[in-house]
């Protein structure tokens, strides 16, 4: 192999350094490194130990102790069953769980349980669902083994987006929901100026992915915007039969 000296070196050192000198400056608009900087400072909070646990900033709506953030559709006590073990279960006729203060753009943690005894099949079994300001439902089903349409499994924007994956767990175990939801802004007329957005992570995997909400919830109606107060309430859905005693635990929110 051929030596290199370091007099080849030294001049090569001496060239690429002409070179750069030689080179005229970007004019950068007098930007400087520093005008890129960013020193507004930010708000510090203290997350939880797991993201079951609140962060500091979070509003608990349900800690397993007792309902006092939630009502009935007509203001009056929420009626679903507290458990020894800190979870609230839906029970027959209790109707939907409606949280007292009204939200808008959220962060929202919650935990629910379908039930452990399999009883119905597709849309009939552990259907329960999480509406944004009472109109947006992500859905609430469970989907382990159990074939129904794909826009209406869990994590599904009800019939508008089906998730990416399914993710769920089998019956009568925890699962997950972290739910980042970006309300919609109408214009003085009426008309849509940003539709609303939902993001859904589902026991820790990411199944909807900041999808355009086309509209409320319906069953059987193609989903049509309405103008709406900037903040609703948050509603649990009481399906209404037998198949969905379904239980949550650990119901956090954030407003953003
Ligand atoms: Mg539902």
């Amino acid at each position: 192999m051929k030596k290199i000296s370091f007099g080849f070196i030294a001049v090569c050192i001496f060239c690429l350094n002409a070179n750069a000198q030689n080179t005229p400056k970007k004019d950068n608009g007098g930007i400087t490194p520093e005008k890129l900087e960013s020193w507004v400072p930010v708000p510090i909070i203290t997350p939880g130990n797991t993201n079951a646990d609140a962060p500091s900033d979070a509003i608990v709506l349900f800690n397993g102790k007792d309902l006092s953030a939630f009502q009935k559709k007509d203001g009056s006590p929420a009626k679903w069953q507290l458990d020894p073990e800190g979870t609230v279960t839906d029970v027959k006729g209790a109707g939907d769980l409606i949280t007292k203060q009204a939200f808008g753009n959220c962060q929202l943690h919650v935990e629910f349980r379908t039930p452990a005894v399999v009883k119905n099949s597709g849309q009939s079994r552990g259907n329960s669902g999480v509406y944004f300001m009472g109109k947006y439902e992500v859905q609430v089903l469970d989907s382990y083994d159990n074939v129904t349409y794909s826009n209406g499994q869990a994590a599904a924007v009800y019939k508008q987006y089906a998730p990416l994956v399914n993710a769920s767990r089998k019956p009568g175990e925890w699962q997950t929901y972290d739910i980042i939801f970006t309300a919609p802004i109408f214009k003085d007329n009426g008309d849509v100026e940003a539709p609303g957005r939902l993001t859904v992570i589902h026991n820790g995997v990411l199944v909807q992915n900041n999808v355009s909400i086309l509209g409320p919830t319906d069953w059987a109606q193609v989903p049509v915007y309405k103008k709406h107060n900037p903040k609703l309430p948050l509603l649990f859905q009481d399906h209404g039969d037998n198949g969905n005693p379904i239980s949550y635990r650990n119901i956090w929110i954030r407003e953003l």
